[in-house]
C-alpha cells in the first residue's frame, strides 16, 4: 500500500514514520511512504503557497493550483476542470486534512486498509481554497473535534491507524481484531470460540451473557478490556484475580464485563443507539 503526504512541512515526517510498527512496515515493503513538498509546484520565485481570502478575514489560505499539480503529479494523470472531469482510479482516495471533514474512525480505517493508496493533502494558515475539497479531494476528513494548526499531526495518525491494520503489520494478527472499536461480530466470534474450548456448564453462562451483552451494546463497537501484565501486586494494588487463575472461560466473561463497564464509563455515547 502507498501513502502520499502533500505538505508545505516535508521534514515534520522525518521521525513519526520511524518507529514500531511504522518503520517495521515500511522496511518490510508493506507500505512505501511519499512525502510532497508543496513548494515544489510554485511557480514564484518566493515559493508562495498561500495567498489573502476573498471577501476579507484573517489569515492566509492555500492557494488552488500547487495542490492540485502536485496531486496530478503524484496521480500521473490531470483531474480535469469544471468542464470535465478525470475520473479516479477506485483503488486510490484523496483526503483533504479539515477540522470541517467528516470524522475519522477505526471504521475509515478501515476501510483506507482495503485500498492501494492514500494521498493526504496537509493544510496550513486557515485552511485551504475550498475547491481542493470540491473538485481535488474525494473526501474531507477530520480526526476530531479541535483545531489543529496542521494537517500533518492528524496524517500521521491516520497513517498509523490504517498502517497497523495491514496483514503482517503487527507481530499478533489478533491484535487488531480484538481491540477498542473492533467489530462486535469479531469479538463475538472470540468469544464463541472460548466458549467452545471451555466445559459445557460455563457456555450457557456465555451466551446469556453475550445475548445481554448484544443488547446493551447494541452491536457498536466497545472499548478495549483493561491489560494487566507483572507484578501482580504493586503497591498494594493487585491484579483481578480472575485472571490468575486460568480458567479461560472465566477470564472471557470478566474482559466482557470489563469492557462493557469501562465504555459505559468513559464512552457511553458508543452504547447508543446510533
Ligand atoms: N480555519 C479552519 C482551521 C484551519 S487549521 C477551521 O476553522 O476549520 C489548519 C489546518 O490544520 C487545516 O487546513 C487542516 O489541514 C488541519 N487541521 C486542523 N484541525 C484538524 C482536525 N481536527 N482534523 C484534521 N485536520 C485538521
Amino acid at each position: 500500500m502507498r501513502f502520499d503526504l502533500v505538505t508545505i512541512f516535508p521534514e515534520f515526517f522525518s521521525g513519526p514514520l520511524d518507529h514500531g510498527i511504522l518503520r517495521r512496515a515500511r522496511e518490510a515493503g508493506l507500505v512505501e511512504v511519499h512525502v510532497q513538498d508543496l513548494r515544489v509546484f510554485t511557480k514564484d520565485r518566493h515559493r508562495t503557497v498561500d495567498d489573502r481570502p476573498f471577501g476579507g478575514g484573517e489569515g492566509m489560505v492555500l492557494k488552488p493550483e500547487p495542490l492540485f499539480e502536485a496531486v496530478e503529479s503524484l496521480l500521473g494523470h490531470g483531474v480535469g476542470d469544471a468542464a470535465r472531469q478525470s475520473p479516479l482510479d477506485p483503488g486510490t482516495t484523496i483526503v483533504l486534512m479539515s477540522a470541517a471533514g467528516e470524522r475519522f474512525t477505526q471504521q475509515t480505517a478501515r476501510r483506507y486498509a482495503s485500498l492501494e493508496r492514500v494521498i493526504f493533502i496537509c493544510g496550513r494558515y486557515e485552511g485551504v481554497d475550498e475547491r481542493v475539497a470540491e473538485h481535488l479531494a474525494t473526501e474531507e476528513i477530520s480526526i476530531g473535534d479541535f483545531v489543529l494548526s496542521g494537517g500533518e499531526l492528524p496524517a500521521a495518525l491516520i497513517l498509523d491507524a490504517v498502517t497497523r491494520l495491514l496483514p503482517g503489520a503487527l507481530g499478533n494478527e489478533a491484535s487488531s481484531q480484538n481491540e477498542s472499536f473492533s467489530e462486535t461480530s469479531s469479538r463475538h466470534r472470540d468469544a464463541a470460540a472460548e466458549g467452545e474450548a471451555s466445559p459445557a456448564p460455563t457456555r450457557t453462562e456465555d451466551s446469556g451473557l453475550l445475548g445481554n451483552y448484544e443488547q446493551t451494546a447494541n452491536n457498536h463497537a466497545l472499548l478495549d478490556y483493561p491489560h494487566y501484565t507483572r507484578p501482580a501486586d504493586y503497591r498494594g494494588w493487585s491484579v483481578p484475580e480472575v485472571l490468575i487463575g486460568g480458567n479461560h472461560a472465566e477470564v472471557a466473561k470478566w474482559r466482557r464485563a470489563a469492557a462493557l463497564e469501562k465504555t459505559r464509563r468513559n464512552r457511553p455515547d458508543l452504547l447508543l443507539p446510533q
